[in-house]
């Protein structure tokens, strides 16, 4: 029976903060297609995408004039998948991510960085439940601690180009307006998945959206305990256990 880190449950939530406004939501396809643009100092465009128009130019066309890109069940948005269990493929890539606003204030890898030593005898690390899911992600998964929507973009991208036929699968943790202002770029990278919705002190506005991109974000996200329930059944499930189980000599 799955468990949740005993002393993170005991802990008090942080207050919630309302989803997105709706001056937020108006044209928050053209904001997100403007805001990666205008902000892509790595040229992840000219990099990737210019590179192979019709690997992503055609899915992200395709995708921006959809009206529906994910589906949600309860606090996952899906992509390009119909349940969660799909993201479980036992020849494919698996990556689990987490954003930065997840991070406890006194994290000791700090919190607007891509680190993370998940080290569950830390006494910061042993209440937090990116640790757990660390733990509990099957061998071969690759970790991602997110800060910017620049660095995940360009992780995914990476990992596309070195597997240009592998089903990239993956779950990560952002907020809903992250999850809704992205979903037509991994639509874009043909990846499919699952976004987590984070709770607690999330950005629902542009302007705080912007101020988290540069690292000031004092409020703190979580997961909620039903979802987190849900998200480690799914990392012990994986069947990346069972194979390095099968490697094991006898
Ligand atoms: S497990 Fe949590 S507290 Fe520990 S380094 Fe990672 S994010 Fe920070
Ligand atoms: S926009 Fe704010 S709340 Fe959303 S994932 Fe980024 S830092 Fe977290």
């Amino acid at each position: 029976m799955l468990k949740l880190y005993e002393e993170h449950a005991k802990k008090p939530h942080p207050p919630k903060i309302p989803g997105i406004t709706k001056k937020t939501a108006r044209f928050l396809k053209l904001k997100s297609a403007w805001y990666l643009l205008t902000h892509d100092t790595e040229k992840l465009f000219l990099r990737y995408v210019l590179k192979h128009p019709v690997r992503y130019l055609l899915p992200l066309l395709k995708s921006l004039f959809k009206k529906h890109t994910f589906t949600i069940d309860k606090d996952f948005y899906l992509y390009n998948i119909k349940e969660p269990m799909e993201v479980l493929q036992e020849h494919g890539v698996f990556v689990l991510g987490f954003s930065y606003c997840q991070k406890p204030l006194d994290c000791p890898s700090g919190r607007f960085t891509d680190t993370c030593i998940h080290d569950s005898s830390h006494p910061v690390c042993k209440q937090c439940f990116i640790c757990q899911a660390c733990e509990t992600a099957p061998p071969k998964t690759r970790l991602l601690f997110i800060p910017t929507v620049h660095y995940i973009g360009e992780k995914l991208l990476e990992l596309r180009e070195i597997y240009p036929a592998k089903d990239i699968t993956f779950l990560i943790t952002a907020c809903e307006l992250t999850l809704k202002m992205f979903a037509d770029w991994g639509n874009m990278a043909g990846l499919r998945g699952i976004g987590v919705r984070l709770d607690g002190r999330i950005c629902n506005t542009m302007k705080a959206f912007e101020l988290s991109e540069k690292g000031i974000k004092p409020g703190r996200t979580i997961v909620l305990d039903d979802t987190q329930k849900r998200i480690l059944f799914l990392l012990e499930k994986h069947p990346l256990h069972k194979k390095e189980e099968t490697t094991l000599p006898c």
